[in-house]
Order: structure tokens, then sequence, then C-alpha cells
């Protein structure tokens, strides 16, 4: 039996894959407007980056990783995402010797054991950014704007933005607490999930899914009466900056975001077109990490994006433009002036394929056909020695031949028709 694609992974083919590299494309070249350079950290790292990075209380470190030991007896873990890795990468190098802010991107595949769905993948891809060495409230403001920006070029819309603040190591204390109280006395309405987050991450239940969890959580103390001043100074500021520069957002108190390392400002942007599952990406401030992590004591913020979902929402529109391919057709034994003839398209920017297996016109016309193709151009042996060419256009099936010295003239004149 053949065999296939492991469960819950994918082949990516085209033509999908054009929009893929082309969103690539305008992140890098964006990202980079913005002072922001890529990264490329492994997609393995010792489990401890991950385990001690995401927190141990997660869904994603308790049961999501792909961990395996390697020939030595070492824990290694495929990444589930790339914060944890990013940090590690920042600490390693010390970067934060080099400049005051440093700002980093990346784009790549991430896995997680999960049930597969709709959008949702073992292998993943995820686009991230990542801004360390400042606790400015423009920097949350900047790099919020830099992503919306991103999918208002890929022609989204329906994008709504939901912002929260979750304190600090000094408020957020006081609000677990009240929480905690809230929630110990609905304990037996709490999935058990939730039962078992009430006691190590209290926060987490706010993001519960399961709707008995819901109702409960809608009347739970808010963290917005539990923010102390410099927190509260801190997300007046973001709306500000927000503003500023025109981004469109609302404030959602309800927003806590799922992993622990997160400080202050979380938010998450959110595709009217995906149904419940609905944010394609989000993220926020992250204060401590990198001390935890063992690094020096620099603020940070950052966030990722899920890109298997943001090509899910962009459905069959194209990022790309469709350039007419060329087919060259030797009609014969001797390939020299079919390989002529494409080298010429190809070194003036055109699509150009060389039939060299078509053993008869008919043949050849119908692999073209296969392809989709549209232009197919015959330079045979009877061609050569009149230096000409045959230019048929397979869409209404007519051909007319052209000069080999017109031929970049010609078909731009046939592409434009
Ligand atoms: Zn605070
Ligand atoms: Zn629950």
């Amino acid at each position: 039996m053949a065999i296939k694609a492991v469960k819950g992974t994918r082949d990516i083919l085209a033509p999908e894959i054009r929009n893929w590299t082309e969103y690539e494309d305008m992140a890098r070249k964006l990202f980079r407007r913005y002072g922001f350079e890529e990264i490329r950290t492994p997609i393995f790292e010792y489990t401890e980056v991950f385990s001690r990075g995401i927190g141990e209380d997660t869904d994603i470190v308790h049961k999501e990783m792909y961990t395996f030991s390697d020939r030595k007896g070492r824990s290694i873990t495929l990444r589930p995402e790339n914060t944890a890795s990013v940090v590690r990468s920042y600490i390693e190098h010390r970067m934060d010797l080099q400049a005051k802010v440093t700002r980093l991107f990346y784009i790549g595949p991430m896995f997680r054991y999960e049930r597969p769905q709709k959008g949702r993948y073992r292998q993943f891809y995820q686009t991230g950014a990542e801004v360390f060495g400042s606790s400015h409230p423009f920097v949350d403001a900047d790099t919020i704007e830099m992503v919306v920006r991103l999918l208002r070029d890929l022609g989204l819309s329906g994008l709504r933005v939901d912002i929260n603040s979750v304190g600090c190591r000094e408020c957020r204390p006081g609000y677990r607490e009240a929480l905690q109280d809230y929630l110990s006395g609905h304990r037996d309405s709490l999935c058990e999930d939730c039962r078992r987050r009430m006691e190590s991450n209290p926060l987490r239940v706010l993001d519960c899914k399961v709707p008995g969890c819901r109702a409960v959580v809608e009347d739970a103390p808010s963290i917005q009466d539990h923010l102390c001043d410099g927190c509260r100074e801190h997300q007046e500021q973001v709306f500000r900056f927000l503003d500023l520069l025109g981004v469109d957002y609302r404030p959602e108190p309800g927003l806590v975001r799922g992993l622990d390392y997160y400080t202050r400002t979380v938010f998450e942007v959110i595709s009217e077109g995906l149904g419940a599952q609905n944010a394609i990406l989000g993220g926020g401030r992250y204060d401590n990490l990198v001390k935890e992590l063992g690094g020096p004591d620099v603020p940070a913020f950052g966030w990722a994006l899920g890109m298997d979902r943001l090509m899910m929402v962009l459905g069959d529109r194209k990022l790309y433009e469709e350039s007419p391919s060329f087919y060259v057709l030797p009609v014969g034994k001797d390939l020299e002036y079919a390989v002529q003839t494409a080298l010429a398209l190809k070194d003036n920017g055109y699509r150009a394929v060389v039939l060299a297996e078509a053993a008869s016109l008919k043949s050849g016309l119908k692999q073209v056909n296969r392809a989709g193709g549209r232009f197919v151009l015959l330079a045979g042996e009877s061609e050569k020695e009149k230096n000409v060419l045959i230019l048929r256009d397979m869409e209404n099936s007519s051909q007319r031949e052209i000069p080999a010295a017109d031929l970049l003239k010609e078909i731009e004149n046939e592409i434009k028709k």
C-alpha cells in the first residue's frame, strides 16, 4: 500500500502554495519597513525551553508537544510555538548588549499533537513578531498596527482587534485571589479542566469555550477593577497610540489569552469569517519571560499569527498575479531552436517550458491543455529554416506565424489582448 502523509499533516500544493509564498514575501517586506529582522531558530529545542517558557500548566506542554529522546537520551521537543525559542536565542546571543531595542520576526512550521479539524493541523505555520527591550506602550501599539496593516494589505476586511490588560506581578495576585474566590463558589458548574485550572491558573478559566464555564465567567470579577496605577496608565497609553495610528480596537475585559507569561497588554485579531474559532492572531506583552528563562531583565512584546487559518480566510482570493506560461514545442527531434526560444523568454522574465517529451504536435498540445496552459510556440525545423515561430493561443485555437526577431514584441501584444 502506498504511504500517505501523517495524520494531521498535509502537503501544500499549487496553486494554493502561490498564495503562501506571496504572503510571505509581502510580510517580509512590510516587517522590514518597521525595523524588524528575520530570525530562524531550529524547529527543535531542548524540551526545557518550552516547559519553562510556555508554562507547565498549559494544554500545550501538558498534552500537545511532540517530545522524544535523541540518541544520547536528551529530551527534545518539536517547537509548538516560537516565542520561547526566540527568547532562548535572544539570551544565548546576548542581543540585549547589541541594541537597546531588538525587533525580530519569524515565519515557519510549528508542531502540536492536537485533534485534527478544519484549519487545524499538527504541523501548522505561524508568522510572529517579537520586540525586546522596551516597556513603552508605543511598542505595543506599533507592533499591533504592523500586523493589522499586513492583514489589510492582504485585502481582508471584517477584522476586529480585541484588547485587554492582564495586569502585572503587582496587581494580578489580588485579581487572581478575587477570581478564585468567585470561581470556588461555582465549582460545580465548571468543566473538569477548569476545576483543575481554578487552582493552578484561574485566569485560564476565562478562556474556556465550554458553555457552562462561559456562563459562570459572565459574572466573574473583572481584571479591569484590579489593575494597579502603572498597568492602568500603560493601557490608556496603548489606546491613545492605537488611536494615533488609526487602528480600530475594542476593549475586551474578558480577554486573557491562554499563556502564563503575559503581562499587561493582551490582544487578538478576530476575523468575522471564521466562525467560533475566529482569532487569526494573538499576542501581548511578556515583561518577565526573558528573565525567567535565565536572561537579563528585559521587557518584551509579541504576537503570532496562524497562517493556515489566514489562508482559509483568504479563500479563493489570489495574492499573486497570474503570469502566462509559454510552452515551446520542438515538433521533431532537434530541440535546439525550441531551447533558444525558451531561453530568450526566460531571459526576459517570462515563464517558458520546453516540451521535450512531446512526440508529436498533437500530444504536445494535449499536454498544454492538461496543464491549463494558454500559449504555445511551435519551434520545429521548418520554422527554424524560415526564422519564424508559430504562436498559438489555446483559448481560441488561433495561431499565426511571427518573425523570430519580433518574439518579445509579439507576445507582449498577445498577452495584452
Ligand atoms: Zn499592575
Ligand atoms: Zn471550562
